[in-house]
């Protein structure tokens, strides 16, 4: 089921003629036309019927629109305030569905813009999408409050989220992906299909909580894979002997000393941190 507007769109190169907005560099602003592929990312978060969703970065307001469509209640965090106006005139196509926010979305705490769980769905700006990331990842408190992210990516950093333990993308990012989550490369889009095309290939990351292992802190998980895999090409003996209690923890589990933090599954370095 999709939500019709009051009234019919106008395309977004109309749109954004209209308000002037052409793309900034340094708001990593590679806009996204195509209402089709914009359908097909938002139906990647699931059933959106009059659930919250957040978005960042809306732009001109061609994923919004999609949500809207899927029937999401949309609050949306954009800090370019040239695509206020454009925005505004979206929601009046969608009464009380859309509520926008002016600010930086880093410095903007989401969770007490929710009373329920919400899904967050957007088109990163790349200067600020890993930052963002890791913050929706590292809260001890969990299951958070968002019940699903779903995520758009340079490839090489989606790679990154979804790597397995050998692969040579698989590292911090990974480990904190998918110790407490279920991360999946849902799409892969071609650098053509934005306004204007960026130098590398996208990609959509589809990630929901799972249950969190029992006696670990995330700060701890965090502090061994920083230390693990600042010196990759070392052994973890060299690499975590400056980690307190960690070669003895290492024997404790059994994990041998000479192996390379790339060769841990995220297991074994749950159980490293649970150790500590
Ligand atoms: N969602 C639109 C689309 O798919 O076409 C635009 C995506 S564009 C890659 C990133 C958007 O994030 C831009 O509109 C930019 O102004 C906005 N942005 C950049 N840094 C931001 C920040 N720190 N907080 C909120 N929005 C930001």
């Amino acid at each position: 089921m999709t939500l019709p507007p009051l009234r019919p769109l106008p395309p977004l190169r109309e749109v954004i003629a209209r308000h002037g907005l052409s793309a900034t560099k340094a708001l990593g602003q590679n806009f996204l036309l195509d209402e089709q592929l914009l359908g097909r990312i938002a139906a990647i978060a699931g059933d959106l019927r009059d659930r919250p969703v957040l978005e960042v970065g809306p732009g001109p307001g061609g994923l919004t629109r999609a949500l809207l469509r899927a029937g999401a209640h949309v609050t949306a965090i954009e800090m370019d305030r040239r695509c206020l106006p454009a925005l505004a005139e979206l929601g009046e196509s969608f009464p009380g569905r859309l509520r926008l926010i002016e600010g930086d979305a880093l410095a903007i705490a989401a969770a007490g813009l929710f009373a329920e769980p919400y899904a967050v769905v957007a088109n990163l700006p790349y200067n600020v999408g890993t930052a963002l990331f890791t913050g929706w990842l590292s809260g001890e408190s969990w299951p958070p409050q968002w019940h699903s992210l779903t995520l758009m990516f340079q490839q090489e950093v989606a790679r990154r989220i979804v790597a397995p333990p050998g692969d040579p993308a698989y590292g911090r990012l990974a480990v904190l992906a998918q110790w407490r989550s279920r991360a999946k490369l849902a799409m892969t889009v071609h650098r053509s299909a934005f306004t204007p095309p960026p130098k590398v290939m996208s990609a959509v990351i589809h990630i929901v909580p799972e249950d969190m292992p029992q006696g670990v802190s995330a700060r701890t998980l965090e502090r061994v894979t920083a230390a693990a895999f600042g010196q990759r090409r070392k052994m973890l003996r060299q690499s975590l002997k400056n980690l307190p209690g960690a070669l003895a923890a290492l024997e404790r589990l059994g994990i041998d000393p000479r192996r390379r933090a790339e060769t841990l599954n995220v297991g074994e370095f749950v159980g490293l941190a649970r150790e500590l």
